[in-house]
């Protein structure tokens, strides 16, 4: 069956083989590419709504929602989810957005994810907006981990970057995680210069004192009104020297394998702080991820210009092989990193909001 791409409204993408040849690709059933790597770790959008307004993200009046009967149903999604874990080697999923839990029915999925064999950890990246009444439930389904984005603990600067005053709802999220026992609750937090650069040492005291795991993000260009400049994005270098003004950090010795972050012990051991440095200290030669989009579509990489629609191949009628063989010769297809400092770059066309952290 001819895999094609998904259509964004935008000049068509086939995703032709790449110079690589599907050819020499080993038989093996797991999510190889031509690099080495192995992707054990799905990424998953189940929305591309939200209901904060980040400035570095997205415009104040928001997007074009993708339609509902583009939206993949929990019925797609979870054969897809069974088809990675069971025949693909994923071992790890994580629900992303937009934000996850506009997504209706979303404990009951979690607990269908838990419920497939062999059983994925389960962990969601969520602005927390909502989440504490739900903690429980989601606990009881199964959930194992989450990341909670906040880049500021001051009230006025989260409205200034989310233009929503929704601070103690996300604080309130924190709490109620780790009350029902989520472990690890880590903080993601990007840092917009002139923005809420000076709060690094802030949110570090922030989270040491809550017991929570803080991780800066560099910002990448992947915002939905194309208007990165790396001039405003806080370096890893520039977030180490700030730190050091107040903490001494220790280069983690635990092995970091395909993990984004790179991890210091704080003061000899009273907490841990990363830095996903994507764009300065990029580490793609260990990527394990695979990513599917809420429409239904495969992505190699967060910055792939080519996607591999899985949703045209379910609504088709292709057995599980068919798809399973898509998804291995897309990832056997990916490319060696994101390109972010190379002459030639160019941004995906389809935003963060829609692709999920
Ligand atoms: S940029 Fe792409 S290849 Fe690099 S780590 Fe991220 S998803 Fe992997």
């Amino acid at each position: 069956m001819k895999v094609t791409a998904i259509d964004l409204g935008l000049p068509r993408v086939v995703q032709e083989p790449s110079k690589t040849d599907t050819a020499a690709r080993p038989d093996t059933p797991g999510l190889v590419d031509s690099f080495g790597r192995v992707a054990t770790d799905l990424r998953v959008s189940l929305t591309d709504k939200c209901n904060l307004r980040c400035t570095y993200c997205m415009p104040a009046d928001g997007l074009d929602w993708m339609p509902d009967e583009q939206l993949l149903s929990d019925a797609e999604l979870l054969r897809l989810m069974r088809i990675a874990v069971e025949m693909l080697g994923i071992t790890d999923i994580r629900l992303t957005g937009g934000e996850p839990l506009l997504r209706p029915r979303l404990e009951d999925l979690v607990a269908e994810i838990t419920s497939l064999h062999p059983r994925p950890r389960v962990a969601m990246t969520t602005n927390g907006i909502g989440f504490a009444k739900r903690a429980k439930r989601f606990a009881e389904a199964g959930l194992d981990r989450i990341n909670v984005s906040l880049d500021t603990v001051d009230r006025e600067t989260f409205q200034r970057v989310t233009r929503r005053d929704r601070l103690s709802h996300v604080l309130a999220a924190l709490a109620a995680a780790r009350e029902v026992g989520l472990d690890p609750v880590k903080i993601n937090a990007v840092l917009i210069r002139g923005v809420n650069e000076h709060e690094v040492t802030s949110l570090l005291r922030f989270t040491l004192e809550h017991g929570y795991h803080l991780r800066f993000i560099e910002q990448m260009p992947l915002d939905a009104q194309h208007s990165w400049d790396r001039a405003n994005m806080i370096t890893a270098d520039e977030i180490l020297s700030m730190l050091r003004t107040e903490f001494t950090l220790t280069p983690s010795t635990e092995a970091r394998g395909g993990a984004p972050a790179e991890r210091w012990i704080v003061d000899g051991g009273v907490g841990d702080v990363g830095v996903i440095a994507s764009v300065t200290r990029p580490f793609c030669a260990a990527c394990d991820r695979t990513r599917l989009t809420a429409d239904g579509a495969i992505r190699s990489c967060l910055f792939s210009q080519a996607e591999t629609d899985l949703r045209a191949l379910l609504r088709g009628g292709a057995d599980d092989d068919e798809i399973a063989d898509a998804w291995r010769a897309t990832m056997w297809a990916k490319l060696a990193g994101h390109e972010i400092n190379d002459a030639g770059f160019a941004q995906p066309l389809r935003p963060m909001s829609s692709i999920g952290g």
